[in-house]
């Protein structure tokens, strides 16, 4: 064929990640094991265990918990009609589906309370930003049943910030607040409800329909024209039921014999329906305006309304992709995956040598990397280096046939002749 007609010739079109998804890549995906292995060590040393739940449910079982009204429901969830004609979602959050999972195993029969945390993927279809996915990460946890004594609540937040401190995030900043229950949280809602009319003109488009539809979401606007009008509404403080005041109370206390810091935001109320009495958020550094890196509060309830028994809830949902993009602005990702040996080879004997000498080295727990075809050493030692190896493993003729093998140390250029013993040991102090 002519270069001309190859030329002609249509290319089959390429494929790209869905907007709003993204992949994972060496050597950031290092960085994601580290964090969720510090989570697994933290989480187990606190009394929880795993759950992992399905990535799609019933749409009703979502609809129910976090709200018809809420943006989430409303217009973020992927929704699709299975072959069998059920409406199904990708799950927007994991909280619906730990309580279902509770109620489907009879987890009320366990000693109390259950405390499960989860890893992975959420789907919600928000508008794409730095630190806003339609595929994003959470890592979270519940605590199910039992009481709902405060010493709870300062539990689950002393894990986050446990876990937090242990990865040496930079910049966390804690809120709390408590935004009432059934009995109190629906008269300062009218109360807010009917200042927000007194100054509805003077509100954007979306706080005049939360007027409606969520008085509370009001006071999360960021919009710089509300700020004034936001400080001067009535802070739910002042209004929670005496059981409520009490309890808030007790959360800061206890908060407080835990040593953690924490800053009251009489303005956090948070995006889910679910939530009662204690509600917390966490930011961190490096992250703009997406600088929320955990969520969570308390959701008695919750389970009922699912149709469980009565029982108390709190739990929260950290965003991976924040809390990765936060260490990775405060330089505390890992670089490259590098290898401790490279085994530059040359002639048949020595390739079986080096075959011999990666299993050994990787059973010790040594990263090896064994090139599959013959390069002349020079261009070895380049590879080597562009692979960010620290040794270089020389094997060539002599050094098979004296059974020394020379090891160079790329960082100083140092050479010496060893026996395969004396490597390993070498390597095993270093
Ligand atoms: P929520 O489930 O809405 O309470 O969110 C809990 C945490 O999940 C937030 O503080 C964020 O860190 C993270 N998060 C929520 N939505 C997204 C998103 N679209 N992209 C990335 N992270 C998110």
């Amino acid at each position: 064929m002519s270069e001309g007609a190859a030329k002609n010739e249509e290319k089959p079109s390429k494929f790209q990640a869905i907007r709003g998804t993204r992949d994972l890549l060496p050597p950031e995906t290092a960085l994601w094991n580290r964090v969720e292995q510090t989570a697994h060590e933290i989480f187990a040393t606190f009394g929880f265990g795993e759950i992992r739940i399905p990535i799609f449910e019933q749409t009703d079982l979502f609809a129910r918990s976090i709200g018809l009204d809420t943006d989430v429901v409303s217009k973020e969830m992927y929704t699709f009609e299975d072959r069998d004609e059920t409406s199904v979602s990708l799950r927007p959050e994991a909280t619906a589906s730990v309580c279902r999972a509770y109620i489907e195993h009879g987890m009320q029969q366990l000693p109390q309370p259950v405390k499960l945390y989860y890893m992975g993927p959420m789907f919600r279809r928000e508008r794409p930003q730095k630190g806003r996915y339609r595929q994003f990460y959470q890592i979270g946890a519940e605590v199910l049943g039992g009481s709902d004594a405060p010493a709870i609540d300062a539990e689950v937040i002393e894990m986050v910030m446990t876990f937090f401190d242990r990865l040496e995030l930079q910049g966390v900043q804690l809120d709390i607040n408590s935004i009432g229950c059934r009995e109190c949280r629906p008269k300062y809602v009218e109360l807010l409800r009917a200042e927000l009319l007194r100054v509805k003109d003077k509100l954007g488009p979306d706080s005049q329909r939360r007027i409606e539809t969520n008085p509370l979401r009001v006071l999360d606007s960021k919009l710089e024209s509300e700020q004034g009008i936001i400080a001067t509404l009535p802070h739910i403080a002042d209004h929670l039921c005496e059981a409520c005041a009490t309890h808030y109370s007790a959360v800061k206390h206890q908060l407080e014999m835990r040593g953690i810091l924490f800053r009251e935001n009489w303005r956090l109320v948070r995006g889910l329906d679910y939530y009662m009495r204690t509600t917390f958020e966490i930011t961190a550094q490096g992250l703009g305006s997406q600088n929320a890196v955990c969520g969570g509060g308390r959701y008695d309830g919750l389970v009922e309304l699912l149709g469980g028994p009565p029982t108390k809830g709190i739990g929260f949902a950290i965003g991976e992709d924040r809390l990765i993009l936060s260490l990775q602005e405060s330089g505390k990702a890992p670089a490259q995956q590098g290898r401790d040996v490279y085994i530059a080879w040359m002639g048949e004997r020595a390739h079986a040598t080096a075959i011999r000498a990666a299993k050994d080295l990787r059973k010790a727990g040594f990263s090896v990397e064994l090139p599959a075809v013959e390069q002349k050493f020079g261009k070895a030692l380049g590879q080597a280096d562009k692979l960010g190896a620290k040794h270089a493993l020389i094997l060539g003729d002599n050094e098979v046939s004296e059974g020394l093998w020379t090891l160079k140390t790329l960082a100083d250029g140092s050479q010496q002749k060893l026996t395969e013993p004396q490597l390993l040991d070498f390597l095993r102090k270093l």
